[in-house]
């Protein structure tokens, strides 16, 4: 997976997906990641990407050229690397679909995503009109700008990439998998606060936790998310 984000806050997304499994699959390159701040395509001497908008109203909208040229730069920089030109792109926008697992698994097929984060306003309609393929929410809320949803739909993708978690089977076993959250978990120690770990899990019969974990898993997704079953 190589990803593609265009922001005018590349310090966020880079610090945070430095971090932790995503951070170790950028050094591992079990996936890549170009950011591309809108701002240097920015015409005008101020570097300013954005004006009022046309209706008044509160605000300011990012302008439509920058957005589009960062784009073309991105599609100049994959096709340099010797891959398709017509990478897939997702708008993230309260406006959007709202993001689930299974569309964190559509998207981990991609070779290249193209990521765009609005801020302000948001972005003039014609550029979006444009180049956007899928238009992507991360919630009924209102966020100041597109990089938190960014990392948030990077994050999920990338924990499905092959090798990105030491053991393949906890992306496969996790909630949402097959429409059930997950059982509860438990570690060391065994007692804590006078609670036992249910006595099943230290049998060492891994059929008998199999059974457990299933039933629990339904338990838990009728009891918390009966929306899913
Ligand atoms: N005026 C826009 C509207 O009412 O739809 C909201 C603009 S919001 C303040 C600025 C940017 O933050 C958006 O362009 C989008 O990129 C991002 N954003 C805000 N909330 C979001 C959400 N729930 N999901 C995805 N992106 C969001």
């Amino acid at each position: 997976m190589h990803y593609h984000v265009l922001t005018l806050f590349p310090d966020m997304i880079e610090h945070a997906m430095g971090q932790s499994i995503t951070g170790r699959a950028l050094q591992n390159s079990l996936l890549s990641m170009d950011v591309i701040n809108i701002r240097d395509f920015s015409e005008n001497k101020y570097n300013k990407v954005d004006d009022y908008p046309y209706g008044g109203g509160a605000g300011m909208v990012m302008q439509p050229g920058p957005v589009f040229c960062a784009y073309e730069k991105v599609k100049e920089n994959i096709e340099k690397q010797g891959r398709v030109s017509k990478p897939k792109v997702v708008y993230m926008t309260p406006q959007g679909k709202v993001f689930h697992q299974k569309i964190a698994k559509e998207l981990a097929k991609e070779e290249d995503l193209v990521i765009l984060c609005g801020h302000y306003e948001g972005i003039d309609e014609r550029v979006l009109e444009e180049i956007v393929d899928e238009n992507i929410s991360i919630g009924d809320y209102i966020l100041t700008g597109g990089e938190l949803p960014a990392l948030v739909v990077m994050d999920s993708i990338a924990r499905l990439l092959p090798g990105v978690l030491h053991n393949e089977e906890s992306a496969q076993l996790e909630s949402f998998s097959n429409n059930l959250l997950e059982y509860p978990q438990y570690t060391r120690p065994v007692e804590w606060h006078g609670k036992r770990v249910p006595e099943v899990l230290l049998s060492g019969h891994h059929a008998n936790i199999e059974k457990w974990r299933q039933q629990q898993s339904l338990e838990r997704t009728k009891e918390r998310r009966p929306d899913l079953l």
